[in-house]
């Protein structure tokens, strides 16, 4: 430690240090300590504990609030919502077939929506709302509230989940929750994992694995909004995000001296035509379920962020903008995921594949961010497939080998598994939301909020069958019984074709 002088003034410190210095601790390599044993209170008991209350949790508690259960809700925030509220992550994706044909997501996902438009809190570019939805994150809190606090559900927030107590077979008898309080077990009959990371199963020692087969990441975007843009004037100048980006990814980064690494994008807000938010950061190389990679990620993001709005000023219609607001966290895309009795491959789901045991829907397409650098890569259902290059340029093919321009492909939507919730070495565990068993592609079509809702209401209502009818054990649900009462509760689940049901 540097001796103190009274008599000298403290450094000035107002500058931002470039590059940055290294500001993780460093810890002793291999030293650990032995924590002492000790007793804690049971601060809830419940049928079904939710851990996390992002768009998968609050889904999954308040299905299994309706459906009978006594339900607790941990989240470590101080709202609900995940990447919608705190990430300000303001798009959620369409409801209806890419030929806008057949509704294949509907029920609680459709709900909050419908609740939103109350609000006047969202907004659809077609009248006939089957396109992509714009929602004002901070009311998305409040839509959120409602559902959560008018179902039922038991709530702690600020509560982080620590750890996990579990037997012999498989089975977890508490979580433990870390909050102001100090440390407090939760004991339910079944535990639906909604953490994003899937941290239960990972701390109750179930089966998970990181990213691509590499431990690679889709990269975490911290999302900021900027107020006082003249938007007319940037479009009259040819502004928009992909020319922003191309001429952004040209230049080299102040803070670390790097290539710009983003992918760049703007939506509108709901209720200001002279606002935007902006997905206008990316740090490449990071695993956000790490505490040392979460935090880097925060900071450098937030230096990032400084650097795009530097730069932003020099566009037409730039000139006065303000900022309005900085997303409470980074935006993760990508960590661990639960290795479940049923991994989806991208092929199953561009494909189709109806699964016998189908419980959720969608169409959003493979969308991967490039974990170490530039460039996105989309694949969709009709068969495209484009990447977008950090400096803007697009390719643009096939991704089943068809020349380019043939016949889009008919496909519906695709279908997730029951087992694909079911993590191995678990017995009263399901997982919703992006951590659901699927490879690092595969994953990069499931993780939008419109499917991690579906998923958290499949996943509730199955946790409530398992606590009523088989004393906890997820596997005993009869898949039958799930999907009725899914449909029952308005999701819209297609009829499983035997001819093409895949096991
Ligand atoms: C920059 C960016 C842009 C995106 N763009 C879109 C988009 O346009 N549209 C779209 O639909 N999706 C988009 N996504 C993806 C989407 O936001 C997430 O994949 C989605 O939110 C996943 O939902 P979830 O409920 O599984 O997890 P999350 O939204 O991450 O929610 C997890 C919740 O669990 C809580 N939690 C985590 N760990 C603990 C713990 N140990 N104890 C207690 N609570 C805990 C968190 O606070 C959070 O509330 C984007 C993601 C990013 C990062």
């Amino acid at each position: 430690m540097k001796p103190f002088n009274p008599l000298q003034p403290t450094p000035n410190t107002d500058a931002p240090p470039m590059p940055l210095p290294d500001f993780l601790p460093q810890a002793s390599a291999n030293d650990t300590l032995e924590e002492p044993a000790r007793k804690i209170p049971v601060v809830a008991e419940a049928d079904v504990a939710v851990l996390g209350g992002g768009p998968a949790g609050v889904m999954a508690a308040v299905a299994a609030a309706r459906n009978g259960a006594r339900v607790l809700l941990v989240e470590r925030q101080a709202y609900f919502g995940g990447m919608a509220t705190a990430a300000n992550v303001n798009i959620w994706h369409q409801l209806w077939s890419l030929d806008l044909s057949t509704q294949v997501i509907g029920g609680l996902p459709e709900e909050i929506l419908l609740r939103l438009y109350k609000m006047n809190a969202v907004r659809n570019r077609r009248e006939d709302r089957k396109g992509p939805f714009t929602i004002c994150s901070e009311s998305a809190k409040l839509a959120f509230d409602d559902m959560v606090v008018g179902s039922g559900v038991k709530v702690m927030l600020h509560a982080w989940l620590a750890a996990a107590v579990r037997d012999e077979q498989g089975r977890v008898t508490a979580a433990i929750v870390e909050s102001k309080s100090g440390r407090g077990a939760v004991r339910a009959r079944v535990f639906v994992d909604c953490t994003g990371d899937a941290d239960l199963c990972a701390r109750a020692g179930g089966a998970t694995r990181v990213g691509d087969p590499k431990g690679r990441c889709q990269p975490p975007t911290l999302c900021f909004r900027l107020g006082g843009l003249d938007l007319d004037k940037a479009a009259a100048a040819g502004v928009n995000d992909k020319v922003i980006q191309g001429k952004l990814f040209a230049d080299t980064m102040d803070y670390n001296g790097g290539k710009y690494p983003t992918t760049l994008w703007c939506a509108r807000s709901v209720w200001r035509s002279d606002e935007l938010m902006l997905a206008g950061t990316r740090v490449p190389g990071v695993n956000c379920a790490e505490t040392a990679d979460f935090t880097r990620a925060e900071i450098e993001a937030r230096y990032q962020m400084r650097w795009v709005m530097e730069k932003l000023r020099a566009f037409p219609g730039y000139e006065n903008f303000y900022l309005v607001d900085v997303g409470a966290q980074i935006g993760v895309r990508e960590t661990r995921r639960i290795l479940g009795d049923y991994q989806v491959t991208e092929r199953e789901l561009l494909e189709g594949v109806r699964f016998h045991d189908t419980i959720a829907q969608g169409v959003y397409p493979v969308d991967i961010h490039n974990p170490d650098g530039d460039g996105i890569v989309f694949r969709h259902l009709d068969g495209r497939e484009v990447e977008v290059a950090g400096n803007g340029t697009v390719r643009k093919c096939r991704w089943d080998g068809q020349p380019d321009g043939a016949t889009p492909r008919d496909t519906t939507c695709w279908c997730l598994p029951y087992r694909s919730l079911l993590p191995q070495g678990l017995s009263n565990v399901l997982v919703a939301g992006r951590c659901a068993s699927a490879t690092h592609e595969a994953a990069g079509a499931l993780r939008v909020m419109i499917n991690a809702m579906s998923f958290g209401q499949a996943a509730g209502t199955a946790a409530v069958l398992a606590a009523r009818d088989h004393g906890g054990r997820v596997r005993d649900v009869a898949v039958p019984v799930l999907r009725e009462r899914l449909m029952c509760d308005g999701v819209p689940l297609l009829p499983v074709n035997e001819a093409v049901a895949a096991d």
